[in-house]
């Protein structure tokens, strides 16, 4: 398989590259050439783990790795996974609701940084090269991104993030890895601080290449593909019905433009629906075709308090029948104009129902949840869950994807249910242990010495 940009300035990179280069260099997302019709081999695929389910459906987008050292990458991939069947579906009221959570941080970005890890290593030893990661988090991205390279050799990692800022249990996650690979920086600012030192070391393009700078954000194809899996995990789950619909708590919107991938290879995936708090922009440009940015509001669902989703342009794509020029004029129309509109909303528009939730409506469907089926959701999860019930339709079984586990918001969940017993052993068996972190001020130079110390 060959990626080629959305914007048109990039084409015929091998899998391999596409994922070294992360964002396209002429700005725009990597896509592949064509996406495979695995119709035919459905029948097969039936009774495999979830490993080996997983090989069969990323290997027609590979290409460049050899097929039983891929198998050996995907396998190691999930062997940190906390349950035997990596995400199991449980039935809560009706509603099947996939649990993305199981693997070493209890979020569901896991499944994607954990394989994208895996992939960094294996490439980085063929071309016998080395990869300093340097990255800005508010929560779950930084902790699953160094789960997924702690202690791999030629791959350093430098997670910043606002000190004081994160959740206890989201510092703990990232302090407590003590592999010689990792260094988290807090930063003495906010989490844009952090951001634009982020823009500007990456800005310095000699600094950049003399330090085999990268990202895993993301936009990274890797991240989408290994989520495509789960879709297709679902089906085979449900004991394959005629149509399925799946409900995606959606920020970024990676998670639900997977599914999206998915349906265009032919699993009978019927409908998405886009499940937004009230950082709304996604759920209203479903609605009028209208893509209109608006300012971030802070919710009790963190992870997807996103105004401009980055994986939202590779659906664009699609939508404007893989035409580069028009993709690029739109998303030039956007950022100039912090407004731009489909001129026909036709094609893959309707494979979407968008909505939005608010945060008394989470704190209810936390609530709700609970006490009438005994099951503890995180604010994300009810988000998700409180959509998936509205847009039910009682003839075609609905899934809700759970992305991250509730222990990891405790405070909105104890708001929710006073006194409710939420934990995870996991999560309290951080509670002693050794921590480090370097405290850093907000300055490009003092960053980019500390990243020259290292390497
Ligand atoms: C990242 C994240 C999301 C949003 O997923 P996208 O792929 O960005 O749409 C939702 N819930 C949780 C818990 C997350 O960590």
């Amino acid at each position: 398989m060959k990626y080629r940009s959305t914007r048109g300035g990039v084409s015929g990179l091998s899998f391999s590259q596409a994922v070294m280069m992360g964002l396209a260099s002429d700005g725009g997302l990597l896509v592949p050439e064509s996406i495979p019709d695995v119709s035919a081999r459905l029948a097969d695929w039936q009774g495999l783990s979830y490993p080996e389910l997983a090989s069969e459906v990323m290997a027609p987008f590979v290409g460049d790795i050899d097929e039983a050292v891929f198998k050996k990458l995907v396998l190691r991939s999930y062997k940190n996974f906390q349950h035997p069947e990596v995400a199991p579906l449980v039935n809560v009221g009706g509603v099947h609701i996939l649990e993305l959570f199981h693997g070493p941080t209890l979020a569901f970005k896991d499944i994607a940084l954990q394989f994208l890890g895996e992939l960094f290593s294996h490439i980085l030893t063929e071309q016998d090269a080395v990869l300093n990661i340097l990255g800005a988090t508010s929560g779950d991205t930084g902790s699953a991104a160094i789960a997924g390279v702690r202690g791999k050799p030629g791959i350093r990692i430098f997670i910043m993030f606002p000190d004081g800022r994160t959740s206890p249990i989201q510092e703990r996650q990232m302090t407590t890895v003590l592999d010689d690979n990792v260094y988290n920086l807090s930063i003495d600012g906010s989490f844009d601080d952090c951001q634009n030192l982020l823009k500007t070391v990456f800005n310095d393009l000699s600094f950049k290449e003399t330090y085999a700078l990268g990202a895993v954000n993301s936009v990274n194809w890797a991240r989408v593909l290994a989520q495509v899996v789960y879709y297709f995990w679902t089906w085979y789950q449900l004991k394959q019905p005629a149509e399925f619909d799946v409900t995606v708590p959606t920020g970024n919107f990676g998670n639900i433009f997977a599914g999206f991938i998915a349906k265009r290879m032919g699993l009978p995936l019927r409908k998405l629906v886009l499940a937004t708090n009230e950082n709304d922009i996604l759920a209203r440009f479903f609605q009028s075709g209208v893509y209109e940015r608006g300012a971030v509001r802070f919710s009790n669902s963190p992870a997807m308090d996103i105004q401009v989703a980055s994986n939202f342009e590779r659906y664009l794509f699609y939508q404007l029948g893989e035409n580069a020029t028009d993709c690029a004029a739109f998303m030039k129309r956007f950022q100039t104009e912090q407004c731009a509109s489909l001129v026909e909303p036709a094609g893959f528009f309707d494979w979407f129902t968008a909505d939005a939730v608010s945060d008394t409506e989470t704190l209810e469907s936390i609530q709700g949840i609970w006490h009438e089926f005994n099951y503890l959701a995180d604010p994300h999860t009810a988000v998700g869950f409180h959509l998936a019930q509205k847009h039910q339709d009682p003839k075609v079984p609905m899934v809700c994807l759970a992305t991250a586990h509730p222990a990891k918001f405790d405070d909105t969940v104890e708001t929710a249910i006073p006194g409710v017993n939420n934990h995870h052993p996991s999560l309290d068996a951080l509670l002693g242990l050794e921590t480090r972190k370097t405290a850093i001020v907000d300055d490009p130079d003092v960053l980019k010495d500390f990243i020259r110390a290292r390497c």
